[in-house]
């Protein structure tokens, strides 16, 4: 029987703890296949004119509503629009490949370059109305408004882009049950990091938009259309679960045997600033930047980023904020970002794509290398595979630096550490010398490792069992980095599972960066083990 309350219940995996009650949203499921992330050069040239027409347009009702000084500046704008000189420079690189916003984006700042070296005075102050005409053609190119759902409601789907997670008010609770998905997934890791009740891969099933939901995702549990019984139990069973509040010890905990051990945050959304302490923590060891762009129009707003780190340093005081360099590719694409190739994991991903795409680079870098006045700023490279690619970055850095400084803005250069994550790199550290730190990200390296798609649920449990594999791996690199005289981290998953830490501390590492609500547990797990990973009571016997 099919019965509106007929009462179903549906096991899949804990994504993110807690519980949830509220009503299905049902998500559309072509939402995000119904806009591929590049089209044909012809489709995009198309694409490019029309956004150029809508941009004109917009321009024309604003003069209709301005003053007369206002409306000769946003006259100069149309012509500029008009002249087919601008479009015709972006056609050029969508015919080399680039999707139309990349290519707009490229060839206006390009452009926008050109006429801040300019001598004549009068033409660099365009530059700005250069700049304000890219912007708004990239808007109406990419500003589709996300598929957003009522806030309360428990998001029920196939997936769930890390954009419309972002995008979604989470205040008034809710959760998330994904059919398919793994915990490993990066919206699994934002719900953790937010506390969002999360269940993924309980298999399709049917279910009526607007229908009452518990997730009791601790259990792994759905249950359609529950009684308040039901509710009460997992509810208080919850509140019995949760976690002491740590002490306050400046992020750090001694083991058994009294060896230090630093505890960072995690920081995925600057939104988190406002709910965690940061006496609790020793910094930020992983600032993760490309969920914070959740638009090319984001990702290319210099200010968005130098603003957003600020406010991580300002958060931080006098403790390091190690930010990451845009992690693009994989499961974490940008419309129109050159993201065709790079769907793969194994694709063109992290700094692969920043240097395939150097504007983008070049921006990031001179939003960090600004940031660096105002506290203890750290840069981590993604995805690092060779050297080259750890010098190439590095580069970038140097010739920003230079122009800034020319500039007279106050700057200076961070220090630039490499991620872990890809095997051919975890064995060969001590040919990194110009890397200034090392962070393990365990979450790839069991991926790359196992040849186990961290998305992938069918091949989840082999993604679980690469533990003892990393585990040798990371001693092996630790011990390079000691020779090295390298600080040396983690900031995968791995570092906020209770169940892994012994294997972690007998691996010598002594730096863990952790999700902020498993803080206490590992905490706790710490303070019970030797620096070699045995258990306290182990020894005494
Ligand atoms: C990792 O791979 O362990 C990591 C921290 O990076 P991300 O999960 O963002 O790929
Ligand atoms: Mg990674």
């Amino acid at each position: 029987m099919a019965g509106a309350l007929e009462i179903r219940e549906i096991q899949g995996l804990c994504a993110s703890p807690g519980v949830a009650v509220g009503t299905v949203h049902l998500a559309v499921e072509v939402a995000a296949d119904a806009l591929p992330p590049g089209d044909s050069p012809a489709a995009d040239r198309e694409k490019l004119r029309r956004a150029v027409a809508a941009a004109i347009a917009e321009l024309k009702a604003l003069v209709g509503r301005s003053d007369e000084e206002s409306a000769g500046i946003l006259d100069f704008q149309i012509e500029m629009l008009l002249d087919p000189v601008l479009v015709e420079m972006a056609e050029e690189r969508i015919l080399a490949g680039d999707g139309a916003a990349l290519a707009w984006v490229a060839a206006l700042d390009h452009y926008i370059a050109g006429i801040e070296e300019a001598s004549d005075e009068q033409l660099r102050a365009r530059a700005a109305d250069v700049v304000d005409i890219r912007n708004r053609v990239l808007g109406a190119l990419t500003g589709r408004a996300p598929e957003d759902f009522a806030p309360g409601s428990v998001f029920v789907g196939k997936d769930l882009q890390p954009s419309l997670f972002l995008a979604h008010d989470w205040t008034a609770g809710g959760g998330i049950v994904l059919f398919d998905g793994s915990i490993a997934s990066h919206v699994a890791m934002l719900a953790r990091s937010r506390s969002v009740p999360m269940i993924v891969a309980t298999g399709r099933f049917e279910v009526a938009d607007g229908a009452r939901l518990l997730v009791d995702a601790k259990e792994g549990r759905v249950v359609i259309a529950p009684e308040e019984a039901r509710i009460r139990e997992a509810k208080s069973r919850m509140a019995e679960a949760r976690p002491a509040e740590p002490p306050r010890a400046g992020g750090t905990i001694e083991t058994a045997d009294g060896v230090a051990i630093r505890l960072s945050a995690i920081i995925n959304d600057p939104l988190e600033f406002g709910s965690i302490d940061p006496s609790l923590f020793a910094g930020i060891g992983l600032m993760r930047t490309e969920f914070l762009m959740t638009s090319p129009t984001d990702a290319f707003n210099e200010e968005r980023h130098y603003e957003i780190y600020r406010q991580a340093l300002r958060w931080a005081g006098d403790a390091p904020v190690i930010v990451r360099m845009l992690d693009l590719g994989g499961d974490k694409t940008l419309p129109d970002l050159g993201a065709r190739k790079s769907e793969s994991f194994m694709g063109l991903r992290g700094i692969r794509l920043l240097l395939a795409r150097p504007e983008l680079a070049r921006l990031q870098a001179r939003a960090l290398l600004r940031a660096t006045a105002h506290g203890r700023l750290g840069v981590l490279l993604p995805m690092v595979t060779v050297p080259d690619e750890l010098d190439a970055m590095s580069t970038i850095f140097e010739e920003e630096l230079a122009v800034l400084v020319r500039r007279g803005v106050q700057t200076r250069m961070p220090e630039i550490g490499m991620m872990v994550e890809v095997p051919a790199a975890a064995l060969m550290l001590d040919r990194f010398s110009r890397s200034a730190f090392f962070s393990f990200g365990t979450n790839d390296l069991a991926q790359y490792l196992a040849a186990a798609a961290r998305d992938d649920r069918s091949v989840a449990e082999l993604y679980d069992a690469a533990a003892p594999a990393i585990c040798r791996l990371i001693a092996g690199g630790v011990a390079l980095a000691d020779a090295m005289k390298r600080p040396v981290g983690i900031c995968g998953e791995m570092a906020s599972e209770p169940r892994h830490i012994p294997a972690l501390l007998a691996a010598g590492l002594r730096n863990f960066s952790v999700a902020p609500n498993r803080l206490a547990d590992i905490r706790s797990a710490i303070g019970g083990l030797y620096s070699d990973g045995l258990p306290r009571r182990r020894r005494a016997e």
